[in-house]
């Protein structure tokens, strides 16, 4: 589990006893509401860095784009009197981070002070784009936060930080943001913790932070999601803190108040997840899973065993592989059978999409492979 998410700004991770908050507002939008915004938050000691947008990366243009390189005077120009705020608290020093598109901006971050910046999701996606910023990076001492891409690819993730370590930036940390996949269900992105996790198990050195904020969409489920990150032994998080969400200029619905967010950060319980605890109890229960795990897996090859001879039975019937009829069915009687077990549905929905396509890739191997004798 790293200790430390940014070394060179000495920045240490105390014992996992609190998480690193990184806080602030989706975008700039003046020298007062920057300077609300940095003395709330310089009052709360888990905040170590302030996050805040100035160059907007917009889906469709015509919207609010950032005030670029003003921001950057607005935020140089209260950063003073924010710091006699921390000061006040006797905390340390409170560090900035922005988020950077082009080169361009790289440039404009380091003019201005800023300790870290941010790929955004929409670069991380494009290796040309993280590229370019990571050849911008080099030799800046800037620290970096690389968000997930907006697709659930881990490698679209990795590679970036590895063009980030390549480019001789020392402290690298993940922020897992969420995915835009077809079907988002409650969330703005789905999270898919399986693919942080998967990131975790391939390059345990780096830190994850969490950015509930643009997973959830909405203000509400951000303290859930939070503790959910944690759970899962995330190193901290980057939640959208504004003095007036309502207000905002972008992401108004998900924006939470200072104080909204001091009395999320109290409710949070960091747990260990190491298993130092781990007791008796623990290991029994862990080897019921291991065992049930492989009776679910020993039941699939058997159901894919079926799908084999459906195959031929199909084929002799001169009948395509796929049915939509007959899939429109087990979808609804398995959804049937997950609501009188308990189980999610939408778990299950998406438990048997996998299946299915995987049974119609047998299906189809089993008639090729006939086909080609
Ligand atoms: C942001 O943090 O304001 C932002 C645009 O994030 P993302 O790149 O995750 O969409
Ligand atoms: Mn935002």
């Amino acid at each position: 589990m790293p200790a430390v998410i940014f070394k060179n700004m000495r920045i240490v991770v105390r014992d996992r006893k609190t998480p690193y908050i990184v806080a602030g507002p989706c975008s700039v939008e003046s020298l007062e509401q920057m300077e609300a915004a940095g003395k709330a938050l310089a009052l709360l000691p888990q905040v170590g860095m302030i996050r805040c947008g100035v160059w907007k990366p917009r889906t469709r243009p015509g919207g609010f784009e950032g005030y670029g390189e003003q921001a950057l005077q607005w935020i140089a120009g209260c950063r003073g009197e924010v710091d006699k705020v921390r000061e006040s608290i006797g905390g340390e020093r409170l560090h900035y981070c922005c988020e950077v598109a082009l080169p361009e901006h790289v440039e404009l971050a380091l003019r201005y002070g800023m300790d870290a910046v941010w790929i955004g999701a929409r670069s991380t996606a494009n290796p040309f784009v993280v590229q370019e910023l990571t050849a911008a990076l080099r030799g800046t001492g800037l620290s970096v936060l690389v968000k997930n891409a907006v697709s659930p690819d881990v490698r679209l993730w990795m590679g970036a930080i590895e063009r980030c370590r390549q480019a001789g930036v020392e402290d690298v940390c993940a922020v897992h943001r969420g995915f835009d996949v077809y079907r988002n269900g409650q969330y703005r992105n789905s999270p898919l913790w399986e693919v942080p996790i998967e990131l975790r198990r391939l390059m345990p050195e780096i830190p994850i932070l969490c950015d509930p904020s643009h997973i959830a969409g909405r203000r509400e489920p951000i303290a859930a999601l939070s503790q959910t990150a944690l759970d899962l032994g995330f190193d901290g998080l980057m939640i959208e803190t504004h003095p007036d969400p309502e207000r905002a200029l972008t992401d108004a619905g998900q924006q939470i108040t200072p104080s909204e967010l001091g009395r999320l950060i109290e409710g949070l319980v960091m747990r260990s997840t190491e298993g130092v605890a781990a007791s008796e109890e623990l290991r029994l229960l862990r080897e019921q899973i291991d065992h049930l795990d492989r009776e679910a897996l020993q039941l699939l090859a058997a159901r894919m065993e079926v799908a084999r001879r459906i195959a031929t039975v199909k084929q002799e019937g001169n009948m395509s592989v796929f049915q939509p009829k007959r899939w429109d069915a087990v979808l609804r009687q398995r959804m049937e059978t997950a609501r009188e077990l308990g189980l999610s549905e939408e778990c299950v929905k998406g438990i048997f999409e996998k299946v299915h396509a995987e049974s119609v890739r047998v299906q189809e191997d089993v008639i090729g492979g006939d086909r080609h004798v």
